[in-house]
């Protein structure tokens, strides 16, 4: 099946037609003809490579009931992605060959995105053992990043081993970083909010500690370190610091972090509640800035589907966790791209290219330039377009979003997956 993309704007730019044929943009320019392709109308829409998402829980295998490979690739493949990293903390846990393969083999089936499995650092995210990171390299889901995400790996010498097994097969760890022995109880930000609120805080020290103390290690074994979901002003100041060093370190930032604040406990509605928590205004401020000047490397949705009974309860037994993936680029939209903090080329690097350099998805094809020859990965998105989020019509199984009733910039109206469409007219065609 071929398409021509009549009129889009790549990365924001001059119009012009894309041709897609046989999986890959066959030819770019001006007044291509049709003869033999579906014509897509694309005027006035933004082209970017597909997105790539370094943070996605899908839930399956063991919860079924919150979100499967199925749903979580459809959610994604709406919100602009054409690859997706599925965190280990499954049930069972993603921590065999046997696990990650059945994970990439729901996701191949779905023909909406890849899906890329994350292997556990440890054995079932248990902090002790090193799990058979060397098999689930091997394996055909050929394993690159390893995370006990929802856990930190706490044990400074285990993380030590870990860093310098992966190495041999050019993998990364992307760690959660949080001191857990600082957040017991912790239910929101420890600040002024949770002062007044009498709830239990989780102070920024307990992530900017392990954050320190892992870009210490990776300098002195040379090896690589992803830090999950940074969320303080002290997190943003130590990555500079590293990187200035030239220690091997990425990050990445969650839409949600990057857009709303602790007041939000307040309501006492726990969809505010998640890991690490909604912090202040001024955290807000230097993520925008350390994602603007690069310091920050990725956007990445934690997307966290929950079923209705974890979620919907007081705020103390709620799990923590946020939907993330179909509105993910309008909140980026929204807090980078409207306020001229990042242009659209911008937006390509943070939220497809250097995901997909971290991840080792350029291998697959992902994250690469709009160019001739490339694999047609291509989003079309209309960024004039305000839509108001209505958790009923999101496709994910869950709907613990903390943008319902939100007015959001942009509208993901087409998505190509290695040429093939996904999504079209802003509906998902599986
Ligand atoms: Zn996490």
């Amino acid at each position: 099946m071929s398409w021509l993309l009549r009129g889009a704007s790549p990365y924001g730019e001059e119009r012009t037609d894309l041709l897609i044929r046989d999986g890959v943009i066959a030819e770019m320019g001006a007044g291509l003809s049709a003869r033999g392709a579906e014509l897509v109308a694309a005027d006035g829409l933004v082209a970017l490579p597909g997105l790539v998402d370094l943070h996605t829980h899908l839930r399956e295998p063991g919860r079924e009931d919150a979100e499967t490979v199925q749903t979580g690739a459809r959610s994604a493949a709406l919100g602009g992605f054409s690859a997706v990293h599925a965190m280990a903390n499954t049930d069972p846990v993603a921590d065999t060959a046997g696990v990650v393969e059945q994970v990439w083999r729901l996701g191949r089936e779905t023909a909406l995105v890849d899906v890329s499995p994350v292997g556990a650092v440890t054995v079932g995210l248990g902090g002790t053992q090193l799990a058979e990171l060397g098999a689930m390299a091997d394996s055909a889901a050929r394993v690159r990043m390893f995370s006990d995400d929802g856990h930190c790996v706490c044990d400074p010498a285990l993380m030590r081993r870990a860093l310098e097994y992966v190495k041999a097969f050019g993998g990364v760890i992307a760690q959660h970083a949080e001191e857990h022995r600082l957040t017991e109880g912790a239910q929101m930000n420890e600040g002024i909010q949770s002062a007044q609120l009498g709830l239990t805080g989780w102070p920024a020290a307990a992530e900017e500690a392990i954050i320190a103390r892992d870009v210490l290690l990776t300098g002195h074994v040379g090896s690589r370190l992803h830090v999950c979901h940074v969320s303080t002003t002290g997190s943003v100041e130590l990555l500079r610091w590293a990187k200035d060093k030239g220690i091997d370190v990425t990050a990445e930032v969650t839409p949600h972090h990057l857009l709303l604040t602790d007041d939000l406990a307040a309501t006492y509605d726990p969809v505010y509640k998640v890991n690490p928590p909604l912090r202040t205004a001024g955290d807000v401020a230097a993520l925008r800035a350390g994602l603007a000047d690069g310091t920050i490397d990725a956007v990445a949705t934690d997307h966290a589907p929950h079923s209705v009974e974890d979620k919907e309860c007081e705020w103390g037994a709620a799990r923590p966790g946020m939907l993330g993936l179909q509105q993910a680029l309008s909140v980026v939209i929204l807090t980078m791209v409207e306020s001229g903090r990042l242009d659209w080329r911008g937006v390509a690097d943070r939220m497809s290219g250097r995901p997909a350099r971290i991840g080792g998805l350029v291998r697959d094809g992902h994250g690469g330039d709009l160019v001739v020859g490339a694999p047609a990965n291509i989003v079309l998105v209309d960024p004039a377009a305000r839509i108001v989020v209505d958790p009923a019509e999101l496709a994910s199984r869950s709907r613990n979003t903390p943008y319902a009733g939100m007015q959001l910039p942009g509208r993901v109206v087409a998505n190509f997956l290695r040429g093939a469409a996904t999504v079209l007219d802003g509906k998902a065609q599986r």
